[in-house]
């Protein structure tokens, strides 16, 4: 849904980028990604989604057009509901009325910060105040809430974003999306960039707390259902700066089980030499990590690590101990 109806310029925005998608979709383009969808990957619990522009803040003949060639499919059972994302200052009761007789379930709520210094420097033209309205009006009517937040925005910091988590967090929403600040061609961050007004923070800074969120939204049991850009859709023909990377996710989960080997090796007093590093088994790669890149940090600080898959190990947690 690229811009359609917008009339908001993010700084950081440049949807075409994004989405891919020139076209101003029609009622007939998701008919026909509906049938291309249930012939090609069938899935019951699959949802037909309008993602990329504001779905809520288009033009309401043209959102209705598209939710009723979406509906039928819902009925029949095709999939198992839409799932839109807007942003937090178009969600009124009516709207909610429409989206909720149209097989709406899910809505995603592009909060990006909850600080408003940073939401204003960025352009957002929504408060923080919104997300908390428009989250509770969502919850009232039953819809599973989505909340999207980008890290490293204009103005905004490490404690700032940690910040935004929390807050996040005290709403409760469902599901979470965490998208590390790409700068894009033609866009206001753009020119701040170049002027040197706006830093991007650096790759590292970036892993370090998008690990640190991921596992503050674990621990509080919301899904993070998202963890950088999706690849394709021209994002890296549009890209001038910030860390872009197609496995980013596994990158932060990986962080998240160095930083665990560390504590518990200074917890333990783990002396320097081999060490048996336990985990679940479907963490055993982020635990060696891309390149072995924690095995090797690790090395340089005078342990060797075996990692060993184990069964009553749960998500993000480690056993350590030496190796005799
Ligand atoms: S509200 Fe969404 S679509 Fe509109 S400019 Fe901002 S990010 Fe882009």
């Amino acid at each position: 849904m690229p811009h359609a109806g917008c009339p908001n310029q993010c700084s950081f925005c440049n949807q075409k980028s994004i989405s891919g998608q020139l076209e101003k979709i029609t009622a007939q383009d998701v008919k026909k990604a509906a049938e291309t969808a249930i012939k090609s990957s069938y899935s019951e619990n699959g949802e037909i989604a309008f993602f990329g522009g504001s779905f809520t803040a288009i033009d309401r003949e043209y959102m209705t057009q598209l939710l009723k060639a979406a509906g039928p499919y819902i009925e029949q059972k095709y999939f198992s509901g839409i799932r839109i994302s807007t942003r937090p200052d178009a969600i009124d009761e009516e709207i909610c009325k429409i989206l909720k007789e149209n097989f709406v379930t899910s809505v995603e709520l592009g909060c990006q910060s909850m600080n408003d210094e940073v939401l204003k420097a960025n352009q957002r033209g929504h408060t923080s105040q919104d997300v908390v309205r428009a989250t509770e009006m969502l919850k009232k009517f039953g819809f599973e809430v989505g909340h999207q937040m980008m890290t490293g925005l204009y103005k905004s910091s490490v404690e700032k974003d940690i910040e935004t988590a929390k807050r996040i967090i005290s709403l409760k929403p469902d599901t979470v999306r965490i998208y590390p600040t790409i700068v894009l061609e033609n866009t206001k961050l753009c020119e701040l960039y170049n002027s040197g007004e706006y830093k991007v923070m650096s790759d590292e800074e970036t892993v370090d707390l998008c690990a640190e969120l991921l596992l503050m939204f674990f621990e509080n049991d919301i899904k993070v259902i998202r963890t950088g850009l999706h690849s394709g859709g021209n994002v890296e023909e549009g890209y001038v700066a910030g860390f872009y990377h197609p496995a980013f996710k596994e990158l932060c989960e990986s962080r998240i089980y160095f930083n665990k080997i560390i504590k518990e090796i200074d917890n333990s007093k783990i002396q320097k030499g081999k060490i048996l590093v336990g985990v679940a088994p479907y963490a055993v790669s982020a635990t060696v990590g891309q390149k072995r890149f924690n095995a090797e940090q690790l090395k340089k600080q005078g342990y060797e690590m075996k990692v060993v898959a184990l069964n009553d190990v749960g998500r993000y947690e480690v056993k350590v101990e030496e190796q005799k």
